[in-house]
């Protein structure tokens, strides 16, 4: 293995499913919803396999769906993006990210990002030779520091690479601090890459704000979003990239060399999700904040200080006052304590210390699946 991917070694969400297999706990490390989306969605990927769409589609996505992408941005946010030039089909948002840090970034160039991160997004900065330059963002609140923020920009700055709402905290950048964000990245002529994956899993009164609607942001940012989250359909690997022509054509021609193409049915099928109605939005944020509520009713019985999330699909917990300041070997005993899988968020930090004691449960899952979870950790003492 070459020396920058060494230290990476297997990932925090395949070494905790692996553990809540092996014990039987029920898994709220690795976020994955278990049950699929929208019954429409799921019928148009087997329609799709069974008129024929199992070829190679074309490398930038099928056309229903790169129209349905621009129509949803238009319909959501009032974007305004071109079908032919400004909108690529990934395999996942993971491969979004992929092609879009290394089609901007040289080696030694610097990418600034917000820790906790979620993994891929070191990983790819290794990839591609760039370094990563982290703004802390801490518990409980997670509230940006904009001192520390421009100490993390040089003239080395190439790319912001942002996730709102942002995976593992529950945050949703506001419009102020998503200012201050844009004004660092206009003065130090950096480019955002904008992980807005979970953009539909937001808990009203809070609102996804893309970074691309904010003055002058449009023409310097790259948008990605992921079917996977907003359909309940990981498994699929269908995200897509939005921007200017000239960034999105960068990302293309990397993409070319990950994967070319894939998941001809799927694309369809996505396509049809994102004309669905806003409603099915609206109901799936609104389950998922009951079972955020359950979980939360069951830290709290245990006197467990935990994060009450504006979006995404997890909590974080702070399990110092049960016996969990190594939150790393906290959530190797934990199986065997009540029987639960979380993630320890040490794994997601350069500055391990801001995360002592801090885990992430996720509450995708059915709800009385998240209320036994919750129940068994109101158990901890
Ligand atoms: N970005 C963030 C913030 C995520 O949480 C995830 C999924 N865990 C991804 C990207 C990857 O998305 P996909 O499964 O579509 O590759
Ligand atoms: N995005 C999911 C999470 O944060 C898992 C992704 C993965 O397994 N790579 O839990």
């Amino acid at each position: 293995l070459v020396e920058r991917m060494r230290s990476f070694g297997t990932t925090i969400f395949t070494r905790m499913s692996a553990l809540a297999n092996q014990t039987g706990a029920i898994n709220l490390g690795q976020g994955f919803p278990d049950e699929d989306g929208p019954q429409e969605v799921l019928d148009a990927a087997v329609a799709a396999i069974r008129a024929g769409d199992n070829q190679y589609p074309p490398l930038p996505g099928v056309v229903d769906l790169r129209h349905a992408i621009v129509r949803h941005q238009e319909r959501r946010y009032g974007l305004s993006l071109n079908a032919d030039t400004d909108v690529l089909v990934t395999m996942g948002a993971t491969e979004a990210i992929a092609a879009s840090v290394l089609a901007l970034c040289e080696p030694g160039d610097e990418v600034v990002t917000f820790e906790p991160y979620y993994d891929s997004y070191a990983a790819v900065i290794a990839l591609a030779g760039a370094t990563r330059r982290t703004s802390v963002l801490r518990f409980s609140d997670f509230a940006l520091d904009e001192e520390s923020l421009r100490a993390a920009f040089s003239e080395r700055t190439r790319l912001v690479l942002l996730n709102t709402p942002h995976n593992p905290t529950g945050k949703v950048f506001t419009a102020d601090e998503l200012e201050v964000i844009a004004r660092l990245a206009v003065e130090y002529d950096a480019i955002v890459v904008a992980d807005e994956v979970y953009e539909h899993l937001v808990f009203a009164p809070a609102r996804h704000i893309p970074m691309a609607t904010l003055p002058g942001m449009a023409q310097r940012t790259l948008t990605i979003g992921s079917a996977g989250k907003t359909f309940a359909t990981t498994g699929w690997k269908i995200g897509w990239i939005t921007g200017p022509a000239e960034l999105v054509a960068a990302a293309r021609t990397v993409k070319q060399f990950l994967t070319f193409a894939g998941g001809a049915p799927f694309q369809p099928a996505v396509a049809a999700g994102l004309a669905l109605p806003d409603t099915v939005f609206d109901d799936y944020a609104a389950g998922l904040a009951q079972a955020r509520d359950a979980l939360l009713a069951g830290l709290a019985q245990a006197g467990i200080p935990a994060t009450n999330p504006d979006g995404t699909y997890f909590v974080i917990a702070d399990v110092r006052s049960v016996g969990g300041e190594d939150a790393m070997q906290f959530c190797l005993d934990l199986p065997a304590r009540v029987g639960v899988v979380g993630v320890p968020v040490s794994v997601f930090c350069d500055d391990k210390e801001s995360a002592a004691g801090l885990v992430r449960f996720a509450f995708c899952k059915r709800l009385p699946v998240v209320q036994e979870g919750a129940r068994r950790l109101s158990q901890l003492t």
